[in-house]
């Protein structure tokens, strides 16, 4: 039988880091066993659930490049299978009808607190050979209950977590279609799972205890039992839980801080995972190697600073094409052109290595694909001086008369120009980049003045002696 996971995210916000993770483990563990993954919209709850959040899952995913092998699947699209289960169920005695009342359940928890006993249903609509069960009332619509084995216990042996067992007598007798006909979540996913040949099910330890009810109704239904793996959460850098603060963001905000989709896998594959002291892997890397036994039973820590290391290391490794397509998306989102400048390859090639983030990036070139707005007024004040517009002037004669416009050529130019006057290059290369780029920070000036073409340096420097000229006093 041939490996099938899922995500199945309940549609009530954005795809958010932990659901990411979640997703991400659930479909490296099919892919490294040749099987498939699939996407589930758990939308029954429709109160929360919302089309706005199913778009930003599927934005989400699609961004992360975690793709469905299938059709995603909307639980609200299979009412019509989930009543056909439940109606086969009563007929072969693993269901029943309860039609106790709110008053009497209510009663029933009452009278069972009085007696300092755990609140739970007592069987009375419970069919038991030899049992005479009441007369149904009239008027009172009936939910559907399953009946749980009241012996003997449920073992689950979660390949992350171990063995964990769960007596039967504690699970209730729960109820799989309320008296209005839906069925409930429970029950749901047990259909799904069940339809859907899901082998792996991997998911938040926040859904242990559905666990065991749901094994004893898929067991009620003749089905092979798929593993299971309850993946712990994750909290904040403090050990306390994960909030906005910590980085507990949606996917597509950290899209918007400038990571690229494959370091952010990266970093979350780490958050509980790890194969030796290897911090980077590559998307086939972890489909190899990712292993649920080496996933840590409890809770991952959330680091910022080190999902920024991440995102470093992957920009400078990284083949700069990839890349490209991010980086033009910031770019674009900041009303720049692409096409109004150099080829994003070599800006990526220049700027790769003092760029945490693709957003630090584009906002660091983006003097390379739009007009300068103005100069960085303490940058202005300290370059812009008489020894500065000397240099501004007398490197565009130099620079005009450059026969090709390529880094060596602008490299030699540069310092023979800073010998030729006896400056250090800083003293030449700092009122160049404030002349050129607005403010004292660039790339390398020979790559910076490459990228931007002779056209712009040269109107760059002769608009910076203009601009300072007409401000000098007197
Ligand atoms: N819909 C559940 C959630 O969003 C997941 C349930 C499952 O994976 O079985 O937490």
């Amino acid at each position: 039988m041939s490996a099938v996971s899922r995500f199945a995210p309940s549609p009530t916000g954005f795809l958010h880091i932990g659901g990411a993770r979640t997703a991400l483990f659930s479909y490296l563990v099919a892919k490294r066993l040749g099987g498939k993954f699939l996407l589930r919209i758990e939308d029954t709850d429709r109160e929360r659930s919302t089309q706005e959040a199913v778009d930003a899952i599927f934005e989400g995913m699609a961004w992360l490049g975690l793709k469905s092998d299938f059709a995603p699947v909307y639980q609200t699209q299979r009412f019509d299978r989930y009543k056909e289960v439940i109606a086969q169920m009563l007929s072969d005695g693993t269901a029943y009808y309860c039609y106790a009342t709110r008053e009497e359940l209510d009663a029933m928890r009452a009278e069972q607190q009085a007696r300092k006993e755990k609140p739970r249903y007592d069987g009375r609509w419970r069919p038991e050979i030899g049992k005479i069960l009441p007369t149904p009332p009239e008027g009172v619509p009936p939910v559907v209950r399953f009946r749980n084995p009241v012996e003997g216990e449920v073992v689950l042996d979660d390949l992350i977590k171990g063995p964990i067992s769960f007596a039967n007598i504690e699970l209730d007798d729960l109820i799989i279609a309320r008296a209005d006909g839906v069925p409930t979540y429970n029950f749901c996913v047990v259909v799904d799972d069940l339809d859907m040949g899901i082998t792996h099910v991997i998911r938040g330890d926040d859904h242990v205890n559905n666990t065991p009810r749901q094994i004893n109704i898929l067991l009620a239904l003749g089905a092979q039992l798929p593993k299971y793996a309850h993946v712990s959460m994750i909290l904040g850098a403090d050990g306390a839980k994960l909030s906005k603060r910590h980085g507990a963001l949606g996917v597509m905000e950290y899209r918007a801080m400038g990571f690229m989709p494959e370091a952010l896998l990266n970093y979350l594959v780490r958050l509980g995972w790890s194969h030796g002291d290897q911090e980077l892997f590559t998307r086939d890397e972890m489909q190899a190697l990712f292993d649920l036994s080496k996933v840590s039973s409890s809770p991952a820590r959330f680091d910022m600073e080190k999902a920024y290391w991440v995102n470093h290391q992957y920009l400078k490794i990284a083949d700069p094409a990839v890349v490209a397509v991010e980086f033009e998306w910031h770019l674009r989102r900041m009303g720049v052109d692409p096409a109004n400048g150099p080829a994003l390859v070599d800006v990526i090639l220049s700027q790769r290595e003092r760029c945490r983030t693709l957003l630090e990036m584009a906002e660091k070139s983006h003097f390379l694909y739009a007009e300068l707005s103005g100069y960085n007024d303490k940058d202005a004040a300290k370059h812009f001086n008489d020894e500065g517009l000397r240099v501004l002037a007398g490197l565009y004669q130099a620079l005009k008369a450059l026969p090709e416009w390529t880094v060596p050529a602008l490299h030699e130019a540069v310092n023979h120009f800073a010998e030729s006057q006896g400056l250090g290059l800083g003293k030449v290369a700092q009122p160049i980049r404030v002349a050129v780029v607005g403010m004292a920070v660039s790339p390398p000036i020979d790559q910076t003045l490459s990228l931007l073409g002779r056209d712009r340096t040269l109107a760059r420097l002769d608009a910076a002696v203009a601009w300072a000229r007409s401000r000098a006093p007197g």
